[in-house]
């Protein structure tokens, strides 16, 4: 008999399984890494932007130093695009790394955390890790249920992620839907809203979710670096919240937990706007592109807010896999969704055209 080490709810975590490195499917596949197309996780197809290179190149040569523990440089910059105080911002390495904080925080072994069927896995990850409940509620048309939600709180519910829009389904809630939930959660559960795919949103759907940070000391924003601003690879993204909630975040994060490189790279795209605009309208075009094929091959897919589509490719339980798997050998990555309970879908991230042509003439030999 072997030893066990640790809680069962730990020993119980299935791994987070990511995209695929473009290097490992060249290894596996026996294929030329340079014509490997990676549509597998959500990043920004133009790379980062010319403004955070330079930033970091300068930033290089004090690496010798630990960074700013307390991002005031970077902290400045949030605060002056977002008009919220300093002590209201949690710098985090990636966004994940609020997510998990505000677990560790808020919510302990015994009690429970909310979030909805078919959102974004780290918010099971984390919850398993502290040992908590789950309750998971049903997703309506592939989003959030948001009065099953309300229906579903229990006394002992602490914590209530929300993805907005959602991964991997692509899902939005419009504002108003939003705030009305805002204003039933018991004011002693925390809400985190996740909008990692924000900035992708058209300017007649964008809202001011910080106002409601304002209007709400139980609400936290968290807002990532990793995909409109193409920093992905640095790991750096932030929390709005009222210093109630800001503070606890701060206490437990780890003192140096967001690199020197990161933290200028994101104080120069932050600032970025072209940059942003560039991205998004790359987004749009790239969603008519990969949509209308999937019109044309009368293929379901969820109608995407993000710079992903969620598309069904069969109608057997390995469907997903097996395209998948032939996509693959062509060199093409894309992300399998069984993990999620969706075995049927693919997630597809939208790339440069000739990435999502490449992607679409492949679908359409495979399924023909
Ligand atoms: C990609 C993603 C994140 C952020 O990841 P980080 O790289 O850790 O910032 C957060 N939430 C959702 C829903 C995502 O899809």
């Amino acid at each position: 008999m072997s030893i066990k080490f640790g809680p069962e709810y730990v020993r119980a975590i299935a791994p987070y399984q990511g995209g695929k490195p473009i290097a490992e499917v060249a290894r596996e596949f026996g294929l030329d890494e340079a014509k490997i197309i990676k549509l597998a996780s959500n990043e920004n197809p133009l790379g980062m932007p010319e403004s955070a290179k330079v930033a970091m190149q300068k930033a290089v040569a004090d690496i010798g130093r630990y960074p700013d523990a307390n991002g005031f440089d970077l902290k400045a910059a949030i605060t002056a695009k977002y008009d919220v105080p300093s002590e209201w911002i949690t710098l985090g390495n990636g966004s994940n790394d609020i997510l998990e904080l505000a677990t560790h925080a808020f919510v302990q072994a015994g009690q429970a955390a909310m979030y909805a069927e078919y959102s974004f896995v780290v918010y099971a990850l984390a919850t398993q890790a502290v040992g908590a409940r789950a309750i998971v509620v049903k997703a309506k048309d592939y989003g959030h249920d948001l009065d099953a939600m309300a229906a579903a709180i229990t006394d002992d519910t602490k914590l209530i992620f929300i993805a907005n829009p959602n991964n991997p389904t692509g899902s939005f809630i419009p504002a108003a839907e939003l705030e009305a939930f805002l204003a039933r959660v018991p004011p002693q559960i925390v809400v985190v809203l996740d909008e990692a795919y924000n900035e992708y949103l058209p300017p007649e759907l964008q809202y001011e979710s910080i106002s409601w940070v304002r209007k709400y000391p139980n609400l936290l924003v968290s807002r990532t670096m990793s995909k409109a601003y193409g920093l992905a690879g640095l790991r750096i993204g932030f929390g709005i919240a009222q210093p109630v909630i800001t503070d606890l975040l701060n206490r437990i994060r780890q003192p140096f937990n967001v690199n020197s490189l990161a933290q200028a790279a994101a104080v120069a795209a932050l600032n970025d706007t072209a940059f942003l605009q560039r991205s998004a309208q790359l987004n749009r075009d790239g969603y008519r592109q990969l949509t209308q094929t999937f019109d044309e091959l009368g293929l379901e897919y969820v109608p995407s807010f993000g710079n992903f589509v969620m598309v069904k490719v069969g109608a057997d339980e390995a469907a997903g896999a097996r395209v998948n798997l032939a996509l693959l050998k062509q060199g093409i990555i894309v992300r399998p969704v069984a993990n999620y309970g969706l075995p049927q879908w693919l997630r597809v991230t939208i790339g440069l055209p000739d990435e999502n042509a490449a992607f679409i003439d492949a679908l359409k030999k495979l399924l023909s």
